[in-house]
Order: C-alpha cells, then sequence, then structure tokens
C-alpha cells in the first residue's frame, strides 16, 4: 500500500484514541458536520476520551482553521461504517445554523484539504454520485442521521466540480478577436443551445454539449429546454464562482480576468454566441447573487417586474 502522509495544511493536532489501523488505500471523502459550531480545539477535546468512542481524520472550524484528530494512516471511527471509513478520510466541518450551514471561510478550506487530500493520495477527481459508491460520501448513507445537514448535503456536487477543477485546471484564455465578415470558424453550426437548472444553488448554465445536458442531468439538475440555435457560432467566455456556484458567460476578456482575480475559475470557450449582426439580442439579468441570459423579450420583462436589473445585451444570437 502507498505511504500516507498527513496534510499541511493543519494548524492544530490533538491526537483522539479512539481509531483503527487503515487496511485500505484511501479512495474517497466524507465531509460530515459538527452538529454545531464548535472551534477545532473543542472538536479536538470531544473527541479525547476513550467512552466518546468517535473522532475524524480532520476538522474545519467557521474561522477557516484546519485539525487533525487521526493521521491518515489511522481509520477514523466517524461514519457508522467500517467499509467506509476503511477507505475514506473524514472530515468534521463546523455548522452555523442548524440545517448545516458552513461560513465561506470553512467552505474554503474544504475545497483546500480536498484538493489536498487527492493529490497525496493519487485521487484523480472527485465523483458525486449521492449514494456510497462515489468518491465523495456521507454519513447519512450508513446511519440514520441528518449529518451533514441539508445545506452541505446540498452542495456536494458543487463541492465535486469545484475541487475537480482545482485539480485539473484550464489553460489561460486567449484573447476572442473577430471581425464582421470573418467566416464562422469556431463550434457546430445550427446546434441547440440547451439551458438547465440547479435546484440546489440556483443556477442555470446555457451549453451545446449534449454530453453535458445529459451528464447535469443525471446529477439531478432541470433541463429547461434549447434556449436558441448558434447558427454562426461566436465564442463566449465561461467561468465559475466557486462560492455561489453560478456558471457565468461573457464575451468581454476584461470581465473574465477581473473576476479571475477574484476567486472566479476560468473553465474555457464555449459557442453559444452568433456572429451575425442582425441578430436578436441575448439579454443579461442580474438578481444579486445570479445572473440570467435569455432572447426572450416576456421572461425579461418579467424577471425585471421581480426585482432583476438589467445589464443589457450581452451578445446576438438566432432565436429558438
Ligand atoms: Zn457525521
Amino acid at each position: 500500500m502507498k505511504t500516507m502522509s498527513n496534510s499541511p495544511l493543519i494548524c492544530y493536532t490533538r491526537i483522539s484514541p479512539n481509531s483503527s489501523p487503515r487496511y485500505e488505500q484511501i479512495t474517497k471523502i466524507t465531509p460530515h458536520y459538527m452538529a454545531g459550531n464548535c472551534s477545532i480545539e473543542t472538536c479536538g477535546e470531544i473527541f479525547a476520551p476513550t467512552s466518546r468512542q468517535a473522532s475524524s481524520n480532520y476538522g474545519i472550524g467557521s474561522d477557516g482553521r484546519i485539525a487533525m484528530y487521526c493521521p491518515e494512516n489511522r481509520r477514523s471511527w466517524c461514519s457508522s461504517s467500517n467499509w467506509n471509513d476503511q477507505k475514506a478520510v473524514t472530515i468534521e466541518v463546523a455548522n452555523v445554523t442548524a440545517d448545516g450551514y458552513i461560513t465561506e471561510a470553512a467552505w474554503n478550506a474544504l475545497v483546500d484539504l480536498c484538493v489536498d487530500i487527492c493529490q497525496r493520495n493519487g485521487i484523480p477527481s472527485l465523483v458525486w454520485t449521492g449514494d456510497k459508491y462515489g468518491s465523495l460520501t456521507c454519513h447519512y448513507m450508513f446511519a440514520d442521521t441528518s449529518c451533514p445537514g441539508q445545506y452541505l448535503k446540498g452542495r456536494m456536487g458543487l463541492l465535486a466540480d469545484v475541487v475537480n477543477a482545482r485539480l485539473n485546471p484550464v489553460e489561460e484564455p486567449e484573447p476572442i478577436i473577430w471581425r464582421p465578415g470573418m467566416q464562422p470558424d469556431f463550434g457546430v453550426n445550427g446546434s441547440d443551445v440547451f439551458r438547465l437548472y440547479n435546484p440546489f444553488t440556483g443556477d442555470h448554465i446555457w451549453t451545446t454539449s449534449t454530453n453535458e445536458r445529459d451528464g447535469l442531468k443525471k446529477m439531478g439538475w432541470d433541463n429547461e429546454g434549447t434556449a436558441w440555435q448558434n447558427l454562426y457560432p461566436m465564442p463566449v467566455y465561461r467561468i465559475f464562482n466557486p462560492f455561489t456556484g453560478e456558471h457565468l458567460f461573457t464575451t468581454s476578456l476584461n470581465e473574465c480576468n477581473t473576476l479571475r482575480d477574484n476567486g472566479w475559475q476560468y473553465e474555457g470557450v464555449v459557442d453559444l454566441g452568433a456572429r451575425e449582426p442582425n441578430d436578436c439580442p441575448v439579454y443579461r439579468l442580474y438578481d444579486g447573487t445570479f445572473h440570467m441570459f435569455t432572447t426572450s423579450d416576456n421572461e425579461r420583462n418579467a424577471l425585471i417586474a421581480n426585482g432583476w436589473t438589467d445589464e443589457g445585451i450581452a451578445w446576438y444570437q438566432l432565436a429558438a
């Protein structure tokens, strides 16, 4: 078995006596919630007595600090399952509300720790399947418990996305330069642009990829149908906010790079736009958290009536 190491991200160690030898390779990560807003020191105190019969490999406080309670070569007593905990690194995260809301600092530390665990243990990517066979698992899959809470449970797919984007980063964006009259040279002419909705985060995504559409549907996204067609495809930058889960589309390299400086992740170029000057406009709107793109005047007016801010025309398009 591969030699196991521990995370360099820890700033506090209190080894719990409640653990067993690990006999299996690490292939999973299991985030838990503390069912309380404990500091990493308090959590270490809770796992200290042998009478407690519980532990985790790591703990994360609401301040984003990370502690170790069991080295990774030990199997923690955490998820009510020897099958899982032999394979998993377990992480207790402090939660602020009863439904499991965690702070942005705790979320960012969880992402950092998952990336580090994957890199050191040779896990190529995190897979959230919603059951115990994915590489990202939860306590409720093995016992009658609400752990890790509704909030964190609803963000498991997002956690996998964000960690995977860090494990397999996309190359730097090239400036998009094109002139009227240039031949279409990007994407597939006449392909449908599909619109999907993530009911957990509230994010919309637009994609011409049937593979991505079908993959997202399997992960629980709602297919909202064809938004429009791109007869003369024009490239658009796609960037991702790892805290809100929003995917944003923009033709502006400036906006793309400014957002990247603020922690957004570049996901590449997608062919959502159209080059023909007479096509109908794609409107961009903003509700303070998410952006919406639509070619429909009705939808645009309804959103504005509901308090969305009109951000103008994002690009031009052929309506579906
Ligand atoms: Zn748990």
